[in-house]
C-alpha cells in the first residue's frame, strides 16, 4: 500500500464499445475491431492517468531517460510511429511488462533488474510496441468489456464499495490483459522486425524468454510473474524464434551489455517494505507507521492501492484504504453513497486514534443483499478507510471478525521495522575469475545465490572472468 493521492479512480468500463471493422496497421489485414482508434487512445490515455496517479514518476530519472532513450527508435520503426508514444518505468518488483491502448508502454524495475543488456530490453519493449502496432489491446480490450458486461468476476465486490477508493486488482483487468497465443507470437515477430531495424541482435530476445523460464521456475507455485500469467508463451517459443532469425539472416549486432548494466546501480530490488508487509497475518507500515493483525487463515494482498484479505470460501473481504476528508465527513458520505442504507456514525477512537464508523447494508445486483462495516481512522494527518463486508446471510458469522480486524488498527513503534529499506543492486566489476557461488559467499548475500545466478544469467558454478559487470544485491530483509 502506497501513500497516494486518494483520488477516485475513472472507471474504464464507461467508455462503451462500439464495433467497427479495421485494417491492422502492423499485419495490413482487415480485422474485427471493437473500438475505434480514437476509443483506444482515450482508453489509454484515462489508464495510463490512474497508473500515473498511482506510481508517479520513477525515482530513478536516469534509468526512465535511459529506458525511454532505447524504445523511442523502436517505435520510431514500428507501423504506427506517428502515436503519442508514453514508455514508463514503473515502481513494481514483479517481473512485468505490459501495453496499454494508444501507444502506453510500462516496463517494472523488477523486470530491469532481470535483465543483462540493451538489446534484451529493445526485445521487452519491441514485443510490447508490437502488442500496441497489432492492436491486440484495442480487440482484447474489446473482449475483456464484453466479458466484464455480461459475466460475474466471482467474488463479491458491489459496484457501491468499489468507489469508495476500492480499485484492487480487478479494477487493474484493464491493464493485465490475457493475450492469446497467436497475438504473443504476432508480438514476438514484429518485436524481433524492430530490433533488428535497430541492428540489435536478435538472439538477445532468446535470453529473455530463457529469463523469464529462470523466474517461472524459481517462483514458488502461485507466484508466476504477471508477465507470465498475462502471456501466455506459445509452445516452443524458442525453437519458433531461433527459427525465424535463422530464415531472416539478420547481421545486428548491437547488444549494449555494460551500457545496459552499469545503469541498473542503486536500482531497488524486489519488494518496497516501506509500503506496508505482512509477516504473518500482522501487517507493517513503516511509511505510515500502523500495524493490523489480519484474521486467521485468511489470504492476503498488498497492492499499491490498498490491502486486501479474503477467507477461502471468498463469501467476506476485508480492505485497507486510503480515504479523503475528516474520519465524520467520510463516514457520512459513505453512507450518503446510492444504494446504500446505513445506521447512524458513531464517533470514536481506535488504540487513541480518531475514527467513525458505520454500519451499512447495500443491495448489490450480482450477489444481492451485501452487508458491512467501515471504520474511519484519522492517523498522521491521513484518512484511512478499513473495510469489511460480507452477504448479508453470513454477516453474522464474519461481524466479530471484522471487529477484531478494525481495532487491531495500531502506532507502529518498532524501530528497526520503522526503519526498513529495500534491498538494492549494486553493480560491480569482478577483478579476477571466479563463480556467482564464491561472490555470493564474499558478500554475506542478503538474497539466495539462486536469485544472483538468475538475475546475472549464469550458472551457479560458472566462471565468471575478469572484468566481467555483475549485480550483487546489498541491504538488510527485516521482515
Ligand atoms: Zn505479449
Amino acid at each position: 500500500m502506497k501513500i497516494a493521492d486518494a483520488g477516485k479512480y475513472v472507471s474504464i468500463l464507461s467508455l462503451g464499445v462500439l464495433v467497427a471493422c479495421a485494417t491492422n496497421p502492423a499485419t495490413g489485414k482487415r480485422q474485427l475491431m471493437l473500438v475505434s482508434e480514437g476509443q483506444e487512445a482515450l482508453m489509454g490515455k484515462e489508464a495510463d492517468a490512474q497508473f500515473h496517479a498511482l506510481y508517479g514518476d520513477f525515482s530513478d530519472r536516469g534509468v526512465q531517460a535511459y529506458v525511454e532513450s532505447v524504445a523511442r527508435p523502436l517505435a520510431a520503426v514500428s507501423e504506427r510511429p506517428d502515436l503519442p508514444w508514453t514508455f514508463r518505468v514503473i515502481d513494481d518488483p514483479q517481473v512485468n511488462a505490459f501495453a496499454l491502448p494508444g501507444g502506453y508502454i510500462y516496463v517494472t524495475r523488477g523486470i530491469l533488474a532481470h535483465m543483462n543488456s540493451e538489446a534484451e530490453l529493445a526485445g521487452v519493449l519491441g514485443h510490447e510496441i508490437g502488442h500496441v502496432t497489432a492492436r491486440h489491446s484495442a480487440s482484447s480490450q474489446s473482449k475483456q468489456l464484453l466479458g466484464a458486461l455480461g459475466l460475474g468476476v466471482g467474488m463479491i465486490l458491489s459496484p457501491t464499495l468499489r468507489q469508495g477508493g476500492e480499485a484492487l486488482s480487478s479494477a487493474f483487468g484493464l491493464v493485465f490483459l490475457k493475450f492469446g497465443r497467436d497475438q504473443e507470437s504476432q508480438a514476438d515477430r514484429l518485436g524481433l522486425r524492430y530490433l533488428v531495424r535497430k541492428d540489435y541482435k536478435p538472439e538477445e530476445m532468446l535470453d529473455v524468454f530463457r529469463m523469464l523460464d529462470g523466474v517461472t521456475n524459481a517462483a514458488d507455485g502461485d507466484r508466476i510473474p504477471n508477465w507470465l500469467s498475462t502471456h501466455p508463451a506459445p509452445p516452443n517459443r524458442i525453437s519458433d524464434m531461433t527459427r525465424i532469425i535463422a530464415e531472416q539472416g539478420s547481421s545486428g549486432t548491437r547488444v549494449g551489455r555494460a551500457e545496459f548494466i552499469s545503469k541498473l546501480d542503486g536500482l531497488d530490488f524486489g519488494p518496497n517494505p516501506r509500503e506496508g508487509f505482512f509477516r504473518e497475518q500482522v501487517f507493517y507500515h513503516p511509511d505510515m507507521a500502523f500495524k493490523m493483525t489480519f484474521p486467521v487463515e485468511w489470504a492476503t494482498e498488498n497492492e499499491k492501492q490498498g490491502v486486501s484479505s479474503m477467507p477461502s470460501a471468498k463469501d467476506a473481504i476485508v480492505q485497507l484504504t486510503l480515504a479523503q476528508g475528516e474520519p465524520q465527513a467520510a463516514a457520512t458520505e459513505f453512507a450518503r453513497q446510492q444504494g446504500v442504507q446505513a445506521g447512524s456514525v458513531e464517533r470514536g477512537d481506535v488504540n487513541g486514534f480518531p475514527a467513525a464508523s458505520i454500519e451499512f447494508e447495500i443491495q448489490d445486483e450480482k450477489n444481492g443483499p451485501l452487508q458491512g462495516m467501515v471504520t474511519f481512522v484519522k492517523h498522521g494527518g491521513r484518512t484511512l478507510q478499513l473495510l469489511g463486508y460480507s452477504t448479508r446471510t453470513r454477516y453474522g458469522a464474519y461481524r466479530s471478525t471484522f471487529t477484531s480486524w478494525i481495532r487491531s488498527y495500531q502506532r507502529l513503534t518498532d524501530p528497526r521495522i520503522l526503519a526498513a529499506q529495500p534491498l538494492r543492486l549494486k553493480i560491480e566489476t569482478v577483478r579476477s575469475a571466479t563463480t556467482i557461488a564464491d561472490l555470493s559467499r564474499a558478500w554475506k548475500s542478503p538474497v539466495k545465490v539462486e536469485t544472483l545466478a538468475l538475475i546475472n544469467a549464469v550458472e551457479i558454478n560458472q566462471t565468471i572472468p575478469a572484468g566481467t559487470l555483475v549485480k550483487r544485491v546489498v541491504g538488510e530483509i527485516i521482515q
